[in-house]
C-alpha cells in the first residue's frame, strides 16, 4: 500500500461497522475521495471531531484496493463561526452538496477544491447573500457551462435582454423571451459574479435582485445535475 498526503474538505460521512466511518472528501489533488476512518466513532478516537462534514483537513492516507484509509487528519481551518450559526451551517451544507454531486472520484479538480475552500472561508468571515448562488454559477462555469450573458441565445441580439433560458444557458431578448424573467439589476449582478468582480458582488446586501440571482442559480444547478437540491429546501426564501 502506498502512502500519500493531500488536503481536503469533508463533504459527508456514513457509518461503517461498529466504530468506523466512510468519509467522503473533496481533495486538492485526488478529486473526490471516499476513505475509511478507523475507530472514528469511539469516544477517544485519535481523530477527535476533525472528520465531520465541513472540516478542512490536512491528510495522510493509505491507498487501499477499494477504499483509501485515513492515517492522520489535522485541522487547517476551524470554521467555528460556520458550525455555530444555523444560517451559515445551512449555506455550507448547500456548498458541500453541490460539490459532492459535481466532483468525480479519480478525477482531480484543484479549481473546484480551491473554490470550495474559498467559499467556506468567506462564509466564516461574512455570510454574503450571494455567496451560495455565486458559488453555483462559478461551479457551472468550471464545468464548461458558463452562461451567455451578453447576447440573446436565440437570435444573438445584444439589446433588451429580459429573460434567462436555463435550458440554453443564457439570456434572451424581449422578442425571444421565455423561461424566467431577468431584471436588469440581476443581469448586472450575474455579469459581475462571472466577469471578475466576485468580491464586489459578495458585498451586495440582500435585495430582490440577489434573490433573483439565487433562485436562478438553483434552477440552473438543478437543471445541470438533473435532480433537486436538498439543502436549498432548508433556506428561508
Ligand atoms: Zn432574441
Amino acid at each position: 500500500m502506498s502512502l500519500y498526503r493531500d488536503t481536503g474538505v469533508v463533504l459527508r460521512t456514513y457509518r461503517l461497522g461498529e466504530t468506523d466511518r466512510i468519509v467522503v472528501l473533496m481533495t486538492a489533488h485526488h478529486g473526490k475521495v471516499r476513505a475509511v476512518a478507523k475507530g472514528v466513532r469511539k469516544t477517544k478516537s485519535r481523530f477527535g471531531g476533525r472528520l465531520e462534514p465541513i472540516s478542512h483537513v490536512s491528510l495522510l492516507m493509505y491507498e487501499g484496493r477499494q477504499l483509501d484509509v485515513i492515517n492522520q487528519a489535522e485541522s487547517i481551518d476551524h470554521l467555528r463561526s460556520v458550525r455555530e450559526d444555523l444560517d451559515r451551517l445551512t449555506r455550507a451544507v448547500a456548498l458541500l452538496e453541490v460539490v459532492d454531486q459535481v466532483a468525480q472520484e479519480g478525477e482531480p479538480d484543484p479549481r473546484l477544491y480551491q473554490m470550495l475552500v474559498g467559499a467556506l472561508r468567506t462564509l466564516a468571515a461574512q455570510p454574503a447573500p450571494l455567496l451560495v448562488p455565486a458559488f453555483y454559477w462559478k461551479v457551472l462555469a468550471n464545468d464548461g457551462l458558463r452562461p451567455e450573458l451578453d447576447a440573446c441565445v436565440s437570435c444573438g441580439s445584444p439589446d433588451a435582454l429580459v429573460a434567462f433560458d436555463v435550458d440554453q444557458g443564457g439570456v434572451l431578448c424581449r422578442t425571444c423571451r421565455r423561461w424566467v424573467a431577468l431584471s436588469p439589476v440581476a443581469l448586472v449582478l450575474l455579469r459581475r459574479i462571472l466577469g471578475g468582480d466576485l468580491v464586489g458582488a459578495l458585498a451586495e446586501p440582500s435585495s430582490p435582485a440577489t434573490h433573483e440571482v439565487d433562485a436562478l442559480a438553483i434552477r440552473a444547478m438543478e437543471h445541470h445535475l438533473e435532480r433537486r437540491l436538498r439543502a436549498v429546501a432548508m433556506f428561508d426564501h
